[in-house]
C-alpha cells in the first residue's frame, strides 16, 4: 500500500491551531494585552471597532522587538518566554506557548509596527493569511502595536458564527476588566468606535476596581489579607449587604492571571454561608499569590483553568480568610446585649402599630344547636356559611395569615402579593375555584379533571408576552416620577444600558441626561415600583453579561425574559384568590401556554380518570 500520511502545510496547521486559542474577538483582544503586560509596558492601549470585528489594536511602550524577532513572533512555537519544559513550572509571564500571533496571523489581516528602546528606527510588519505581504523598516515609537483586521476573513463559517457587536464587545469588555484587574500597575486606555470608555491609571489595587466598577464600589469593599507558607491571599471582598442575585463581579487570580475555579469558589460561598440569602451571590476581588513550581496551568489553551498541587488546603485557607475578613469588620451578626433594641426595628415597620393579641368569641354559638355539626347524621361539615363552631378558630386562623404575611415579607418583596393583576376584580365573579400549594403552585379545576400549575413560570410567560408586546407595538405606558431618581452604575453598565434604551424606552423606562457614572430616571413602567428600579436594571445589565449562548434570537427577546425572570412572582410568595385567579386567566389569554420563556412546562393536568384510577 502506498503511503498516505503527509505533513500539513504551516498555514493549514496554523488556521487549526487558530481554531484552538482564537474563538471571539475577546481572544485575540486577551492575547494581545496579555503579550504587551509581558514586555514589560507601562502604558498599554486597547482600541477597538465594531465589537472588535474590522479592528483590534493594542499598542503597548514596552521592550519592542528586533527586526528577525518581529518575523520570527508570527511562527508557530516561537516565543522568547520559555526555553526547556523545566521553564513550563517557573512562569513569571501571561504567555509561553508561543501560539497566538501565529494563529492569529493565519485568520486576519494584521500589521506590526514595533521599536525596542536602544534603536533609531523600528519594523513594520504586513501578514495576510500566514504570510508576509511586506517588511518595511519603519520610523514608530518604542514599543510595539499591533493591529488585527477583519478577524476570520478567511473562514466564513466562523465568521458567520460570531454574536452581534454589542455582544462580541462586551466579551472584549471582560478580557479587558480582568487584565487591567490583575495589573493596578499599568496605565491603561481603552477605546470602542472612537470613543473613550476606560481611562485607568496606576493605582493601588483598590483604587484599580473603584475605576473599573464605579465610585459605588468603594463602600463595598472589605480587605482579605492572609500570609501562609503556602500562599498569599490579598485583595477585596463585598460586604454581605451588597450580594447580587445575579453573579456579578467575581475575580480569581493567581500569579496575576485571571482564573475560574469553581471549587475555590466554593470556598468563599461557604464562608458567606447564613450571610446572605442561597439565591445571592458574593463578590470578590481576590489574588492568590503561590510557589509557580506548584501550579500547572498548561491544562487549557484559553488558561482560565489551572491544577493546584493542594488544592484542599488552598481552600480551608481561602474560607478562613474570608471568615477573618467579615468577623474582622463586623460584618458578621453578632449578639450584643447593650444595643439599643428600637434601633433594630426595620425601617419600614417602625411607624406601624403593634397589633394586640386578641380572642374573639362568637356571643351566639351554642355547639347544641339544631343547625350545626350532626356527625349522627353522616355529615361531617356545615355547608355554607362558617358561622358556629368553626368560627372559635377565626382569632387563630388570622393570627396564623398575619404571621404567614409578615414572613413573606422578609423573604420576598411584598408587593407582588397584592393587586398586580389589574383586571383582577372582574374575575372575581367567576366560579372557578383556586387555591395555593406550598406557595409554589396554584391548583384549579376544569372539566375533566384539574390543573397544578407552577405560579412562577405562569407569570413569567403573561409578563414575557406582554413586554414583547409592548416592545413591538410601542404602546408604551410609563409612570412619571415626581423626583427623578439617580442611579450610580459603571461606564461598562451603562454601554450595555445605552445599547437596549430604545427597548427599555419602549417599556415604559425615561431616562434623564447622562451624567459621568449617573443615570437619571424620569420615568418607569408601571409595574416597577422607584424600590425595585436598582435591583432590576442591576440584574437587566448581569443577564445582558452573561448572555452568550445562541438561544436569543433577539435584544428584545433577551430583554423581555430577563425583565419577566426578575419581575415575576416567585416561588414563596403568597397569592391571595383574587391574584390566583386573574393570574390563571391571563396565563390562558397567552399565545403559547405550555411552556415558559426558558422552555420549562407550566403546568401539568390531572384528569378524573388519573384521580379515579389512583382510588381502586
Ligand atoms: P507567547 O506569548 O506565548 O510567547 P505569542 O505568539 O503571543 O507567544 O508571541 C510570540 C513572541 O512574540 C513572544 O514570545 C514575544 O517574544 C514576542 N512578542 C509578542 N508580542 C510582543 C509585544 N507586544 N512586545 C514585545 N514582544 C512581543
Ligand atoms: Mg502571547
Amino acid at each position: 500500500m502506498a503511503d498516505i500520511i503527509q505533513l500539513l502545510p504551516d498555514h493549514v496547521a496554523n488556521q487549526i491551531a487558530a481554531g484552538e486559542v482564537v474563538q471571539r474577538p475577546a481572544s485575540v483582544v486577551k492575547e494581545l494585552l496579555e503579550n504587551a503586560v509581558d514586555a514589560g509596558a507601562a502604558t498599554i492601549q486597547l482600541i477597538v471597532k465594531d465589537g472588535g470585528k474590522t479592528l483590534i489594536q493594542v499598542v503597548d511602550d514596552g521592550i519592542g522587538m528586533s527586526p528577525t524577532d518581529a518575523r520570527l513572533s508570527f511562527e508557530r512555537h516561537a516565543t522568547s518566554k520559555i526555553r526547556s519544559a523545566e521553564d513550563l513550572f517557573k512562569l513569571h509571564t501571561k504567555g509561553f506557548r508561543g501560539e497566538a500571533l501565529a494563529s492569529i496571523a493565519a485568520i486576519a489581516h494584521v500589521e506590526m509596527h514595533t521599536r525596542p528602546k536602544d534603536e533609531e528606527v523600528g519594523t513594520y510588519l504586513k501578514m495576510e493569511g500566514s504570510t508576509v505581504v511586506s517588511q518595511e523598516v519603519a520610523v514608530t515609537p518604542i514599543g510595539t502595536s499591533i493591529a488585527v483586521k477583519n478577524l476570520f476573513y478567511n473562514i466564513p463559517a466562523r465568521r458567520n458564527f460570531l454574536k452581534s457587536n454589542q455582544v462580541e464587545f462586551r466579551h472584549i469588555t471582560d478580557e479587558f476588566h480582568r487584565v487591567a484587574l490583575a495589573h493596578p500597575g499599568i496605565n491603561f486606555y481603552f477605546f470602542h468606535n472612537g470613543s473613550e470608555l476606560f481611562h485607568l491609571t496606576a493605582h493601588s489595587l483598590k483604587k484599580r476596581i473603584v475605576q473599573v466598577f464605579g465610585h459605588k464600589t468603594d463602600e463595598k469593599l472589605v480587605p482579605v489579607r492572609e500570609e501562609t507558607q503556602v500562599v498569599t491571599i490579598e485583595g477585596f471582598i463585598c460586604k454581605p449587604s451588597f450580594a447580587k442575585k445575579s453573579r456579578g463581579e467575581q475575580f480569581f487570580f493567581v500569579n496575576d492571571r485571571f482564573i475560574k475555579s469553581p471549587y475555590l469558589h466554593h470556598a468563599i460561598l461557604s464562608a458567606f454561608e447564613g450571610l446572605i440569602k442561597p439565591e445571592a451571590h458574593p463578590g470578590y476581588f481576590l489574588y492568590l499569590t503561590v510557589d509557580p513550581t506548584s501550579i500547572d496551568i498548561n491544562i487549557h489553551p484559553t488558561k482560565t483553568e489551572i491544577k493546584f498541587d493542594d488544592e484542599h488546603t488552598l481552600y480551608a485557607i481561602l474560607r478562613s480568610a474570608v471568615k477573618h475578613s467579615l468577623g474582622q469588620f463586623h460584618l458578621t451578626p453578632s449578639l450584643d446585649f447593650e444595643k439599643d433594641q428600637n434601633l433594630e426595628t426595620p425601617y419600614a415597620y417602625q411607624h406601624k402599630e403593634a397589633h394586640l393579641p386578641g380572642v374573639s368569641v362568637d356571643p351566639g354559638f351554642n355547639p347544641f344547636a339544631e343547625t350545626t355539626t350532626r356527625s349522627a347524621t353522616g355529615r361531617l361539615y356545615k355547608k355554607g356559611s362558617p358561622e358556629g363552631w368553626e368560627n372559635l378558630y377565626m382569632g387563630l386562623e388570622s393570627k396564623a395569615s398575619r404571621e404567614e404575611s409578615f414572613s413573606s415579607v422578609h423573604y420576598e418583596s411584598e408587593t407582588i402579593s397584592g393587586s398586580i393583576f389589574p383586571h383582577a376584580e372582574v374575575q372575581e365573579e367567576n366560579d372557578t375555584t383556586t387555591f395555593q400549594l406550598r406557595r409554589k403552585y396554584i391548583v384549579t379545576t376544569i372539566r375533566s379533571g384539574m390543573l397544578i400549575i407552577d405560579q412562577s413560570r405562569a407569570h413569567q410567560r403573561v409578563l414575557y408576552e406582554k413586554f414583547l408586546r409592548s416592545m413591538t407595538l410601542k404602546e408604551t405606558l410609563s409612570q412619571q416620577l415626581l423626583f427623578p431618581i439617580s442611579l450610580s452604575f459603571s461606564k461598562g453598565e451603562l454601554t450595555i444600558l445605552k445599547d437596549m434604551k430604545d427597548h427599555l424606552h419602549a417599556l415604559g423606562f425615561i431616562f434623564g441626561e447622562e451624567q459621568e457614572e449617573q443615570l437619571l430616571i424620569k420615568g418607569l413602567p408601571p409595574m416597577i415600583g422607584e424600590k425595585e428600579a436598582e435591583e432590576v436594571l442591576d440584574q437587566l445589565i448581569s443577564e445582558c453579561s452573561m448572555e452568550s449562548s445562541s438561544t436569543n434570537f433577539s435584544q428584545s427577546d433577551m430583554l423581555a425574559k430577563a425583565l419577566s425572570k426578575s419581575l415575576s412572582v416567585k416561588t414563596g410568595d403568597l397569592l391571595d384568590n383574587v391574584s390566583q385567579l386573574a393570574l390563571v386567566n391571563d396565563l390562558f389569554a397567552c399565545k403559547e401556554t405550555l411552556l415558559s420563556p426558558f422552555n420549562k412546562p407550566i403546568f401539568i393536568t390531572l384528569s378524573e380518570s388519573e384521580i379515579d384510577k389512583k382510588f381502586n
